[in-house]
């Protein structure tokens, strides 16, 4: 491991020659994993001028050889899938299962890109006047830049640029300060696949780098993936100067409970949905809302919740990690605080929770608020710790009514045994993924990742069809030819009339 994380610039691993470097820490024990620089200004332009100039060649790659390279690429993360997730589990706290989890969902969307040449073809209608025929072509952009979040530093860098690489595009990835080290990784592996330089560039920094890429004349495309508030800055910026800009966000994601559900079931996918790497997910379920008599199984769902053990990413009984930071738990612990202080009941509070031997670690235990109302902190901030709130509903439309006032649209469940609520449910819900029985439904890469509201500002979502749409343009050709005119063109036999 390198002791200051190096850039990929100009299809080299160069070290940056910035004085501003942030400290890179394993959130289990607050050691120094190590350092990553923040880029300089010129590093950042050299970056999207070497991504520029790789363009003018790959672009002329056939899709099928772009493919061949994205499968020796899938391959070569399949064979350092653990090694991946090892790295993963070290700068985020993740326990092992989530670290190879978030690799390999990153993975399948790789598999997917090697699909890219069916993907890309156009449209044909002939005939569309006399002898005139229009056919669509979809080429790429040119640079296009990924910003992403802490929380998948594999899975979500790998939703952007093997996609729009696939597409004929260059790119340039600023992967998040907290946890850069499994996207540095992703990148040797991708140098080692036989990509041509400048193909793809990582950047790191925090938003001064950020800022840079959303002005810069040269980048015509950005995706982000983080918090709603600087998704909106970026989106705002970014399509202020002209860019194509799509943002997934924020969440706060509801799973109801019908009374006629599976009560074990139900108990055991909300405590991997709520808690599960520490809440740490845009699509964890952070408010169940039982119906009707089914909020007599919040004891035995708080019983269960208290089972769970945070520990290290190694403890094979551990439960989930820790937080990402100092400052992330504090966040957390200050909303559990006003949760009590705002009359919500803390059935159970993981505030004081600390790991014997590692209590420098960003650790908080689960908890369990009720008589949560739409009006307090906890209901109306994304949390994004191991806290579920429960909220209470007399029937169906209830339910619906709290999560359609929800600003947030990423993700919901319900757990039933009715097909007829599943379906009343999945069409009048205001949320762009729904699991039936399912706790968190993201959907595979042949899909795309479909948040609603202020879950996501942009018309093209992540991944599967809509993000090739996303990263090209289509070009329309009407054309006719004289065939009859030119010279040793065949015998005409249908008479046109
Ligand atoms: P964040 O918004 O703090 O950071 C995301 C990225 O933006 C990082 O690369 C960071 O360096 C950069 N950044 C931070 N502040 C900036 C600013 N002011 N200007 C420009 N750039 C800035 O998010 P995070 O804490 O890393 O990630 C957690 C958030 O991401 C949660 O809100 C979660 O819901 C969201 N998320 C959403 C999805 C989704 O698909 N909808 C998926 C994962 C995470």
């Amino acid at each position: 491991m390198h002791s200051r994380l190096p850039l990929f610039l100009e299809g080299e691993f160069v070290a940056s020659t910035s004085h501003r470097v942030i400290s890179v820490i394993n959130p289990a024990t607050q050691g120094l994993l190590t350092e990553v620089p923040c880029a300089t200004e010129d590093e950042v332009n050299r970056a999207v001028a070497s991504a520029k100039a790789a363009f003018a060649s790959w672009k002329e790659v056939p899709a099928t050889d772009r493919a061949r390279l994205l499968m020796k690429y899938a391959q070569l993360l399949k064979e350092h899938h653990d090694e991946l997730a090892e790295i993963l589990s070290q700068e985020t706290g993740k326990i092992f299962a989530d670290a190879k989890g978030d690799v390999w969902r990153g993975i399948e969307v790789v598999e997917q890109a090697c699909n890219i040449p069916s993907l890309l073809m156009g449209e044909t209608a002939e005939n569309v006047a006399r002898e005139i025929d229009t056919y669509s072509l979809i080429q790429p952009l040119g640079v296009c830049t990924g910003i992403t979040p802490f929380n998948f530093p594999a899975m979500i860098p790998l939703w952007m640029f093997p996609l729009a690489i696939a597409c004929g595009n260059t790119f340039v990835l600023k992967p998040s300060e907290q946890d850069p080290m499994t996207p540095s990784r992703l990148a040797e592996l991708f140098a080692e696949a036989g990509f041509p330089k400048g193909v793809l560039q990582v950047i790191h920094g925090d938003r001064e780098q950020v800022d840079q890429l959303l002005t810069h004349p040269d980048i015509r495309a950005i995706s982000f993936v983080g918090s709603a508030p600087v998704g909106q800055h970026i989106y705002r910026t970014g399509t202020q100067h002209l860019k194509r800009v799509q943002c997934m966000t924020g969440a706060k994601n509801h799973m109801v409970v019908m009374p006629d559900a599976n009560k074990n079931q139900v108990i055991n996918h909300l405590v991997g949905a709520s808690v599960g790497a520490a809440g740490q997910r845009c699509m964890a379920i952070s408010v169940a809302i039982f119906v009707g008599e089914s909020r007599a199984w919040l004891e035995d769902l708080k019983a269960t919740l208290a089972q769970v053990k945070p520990g290290f990413w190694n403890d094979e009984d551990a439960g989930f990690g820790p937080l990402i930071s100092p400052q992330a738990k504090a966040r957390v612990l200050r909303l559990i605080a006003q949760g009590k202080a705002e009359g919500a009941e803390c059935l159970l509070d993981g505030s004081d929770f600390s790991l014997p031997g590692a209590e420098a670690g960003n650790w908080v235990g689960p908890t369990l608020f009720s008589k949560v109302t739409p009006d307090m902190t906890i209901y109306t901030e994304e949390i994004f710790g191991p806290v579920l709130l429960a909220v209470e509903a007399n029937d169906l439309d209830d339910a619906l009514a709290i999560i359609n006032a929800n600003p947030f649209g990423n993700g919901t469940s319900i757990f039933t045994a009715s097909g007829g609520a599943a379906r009343y449910f999945q069409h009048h819900v205001e949320v762009g993924q729904v699991g039936i029985n399912v706790p968190i439904p993201v959907p595979l890469p042949f899909f795309s990742f479909t948040g609603w509201k202020n879950s996501f500002y942009g018309d093209h979502h992540a991944y599967g069809k809509q993000a090739v749409r996303f990263y090209t343009e289509t070009k329309t050709i009407t054309a006719r030819w004289f065939d009859h005119d030119a010279h040793g063109a065949p015998n005409m036999t249908i008479q046109l009339k």
